[in-house]
């Protein structure tokens, strides 16, 4: 279901150009250049059918990058149909580790536009163009997200065509994705603008819940930017993400009695050291450091804000991310001091799986894969 109209993207390039770059695709394939993307085999096989998995590419919060996790990203796989839930640096690299060409996952979800949690689009939408180009197929890829997101796509796919457009530069051009000649972006966005039901399938049925991750932006960028959690319905259960967010009654609301949250947590006494030391460093006054304090933990979760949304919504499962994972041991122990149920500290990679049975979730066995 679509709540959102259809918006079309194209792009032009002269049809000489383009020609060309037929031509130069009709080339490689005659000399036996094959797409290695198209070649490669998932290192954990298909997902098997029947369950939710849950495959973190991303854990880290951002933006500074650091080299063992990527930034925000996860799928969620429905009996072997692919979602992505925001699309952090490194999101394209880590679905090559894990086997999943990024061509098949056709819709993907922002919770909102922080650069941690969308940098990775275009490295995306490059591969997918690339591939679907090349072996000819037709196939939209849908993304939904917050207001901004339409510009946010308009503009990946506009920075993407250099790229493809150097490619048309020479004696040669692409085989597909040609309508009358322009360039056609198989990528349609769709904004969402209010709380509830905002995708729904054969498989999922997504709710959107506005959070307080912006609930300091003053007017008017707060009517211009939103950031969302999202609550999953699958066959197996109920999957809510928080994305980013502060403590808030609507994340709560929208999470009540899920079988399993996805979490940010920030660890308090590490955030509090950390912003003292860029408050020295950067001779900040005793307000800004304040102010960037109350941003920290009014628009984000610390361990007894994120223990005590799933202990108040009564979750059976809760899996941490957005953290440092390098701690993930200390980050578990720390939020079970507020909540009772089973809580688990994701790394990039990790599987979750929920289903066949009813209830049973936990770290997919390597046969479930
Ligand atoms: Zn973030
Ligand atoms: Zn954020």
């Amino acid at each position: 279901m679509h709540l959102v109209p259809f918006v079309e993207h194209e792009h032009t390039l002269s049809r000489r150009v383009m020609r060309r770059f037929v031509l130069f695709a009709v080339a490689l394939v005659s000399i036996g250049v094959t797409l290695r993307a198209s070649r490669v085999q998932p290192t954990g096989a298909a997902p098997a059918a029947q369950t939710t998995q849950l495959l973190f590419l991303g854990t880290g919060g951002g933006p500074p990058l650091n080299l063992d996790q990527s930034e925000p990203s996860t799928l969620v796989i429905v009996d072997g149909r692919s979602y992505l839930i925001d699309c952090g640096i490194g999101t394209m690299r880590r679905l090559l580790q894990a086997g999943v060409p990024s061509e098949t996952i056709q819709t993907i979800f922002f919770t909102h536009l922080h650069a941690d949690h969308d940098l990775g689009l275009a490295d995306l939408m490059g591969n997918d163009f690339f591939v679907l180009n090349q072996t000819g197929v037709s196939k939209r890829i849908d993304i939904y997200g917050p207001p901004q997101t339409r510009q946010l796509v308009d503009a990946a796919f506009h920075y993407i065509t250099f790229g493809f457009t150097a490619f048309a530069a020479e004696p040669g051009a692409i085989r597909a994705g040609l309508v009358n000649g322009a360039l056609r972006s198989p990528f349609e966005a769709h904004e969402i603008q209010h709380d509830g039901v905002v995708f729904e399938d054969d498989k999922i049925r997504v709710t959107a819940a506005e959070n307080s991750h912006y609930v300091q932006m003053p007017s008017p960028a707060n009517q211009e930017m939103k950031s969302y959690s999202y609550r999953i319905e699958t066959p197996h259960g109920a999957v809510v993400f928080t994305g980013d967010t502060g403590p808030s009654d609507a994340v709560t609301r929208l999470a009540t009695g899920a079988d399993v949250l996805v979490s940010e947590v920030q660890r308090e006494d590490q955030i509090r050291q950390f912003v003292k030391r860029i408050g020295e460093q950067n001779g900040w006054s005793t307000e800004r450091t304040a102010a960037f304090m109350d941003h920290m933990t009014r628009e984000h979760l610390m361990e007894k804000d994120t223990g005590g949304i799933a202990s108040r919504a009564h979750v059976k499962a809760l899996v941490l991310y957005h953290y440092d994972a390098a701690d993930a041991s200390a980050a578990v122990v720390a939020v079970k001091k507020y909540f009772a149920g089973p809580v688990f500290g994701s790394v990039d990679l990790a599987r979750y799986c929920l289903g066949p049975h009813p209830g049973s979730f936990g770290a997919c066995s390597s046969t479930a894969r």
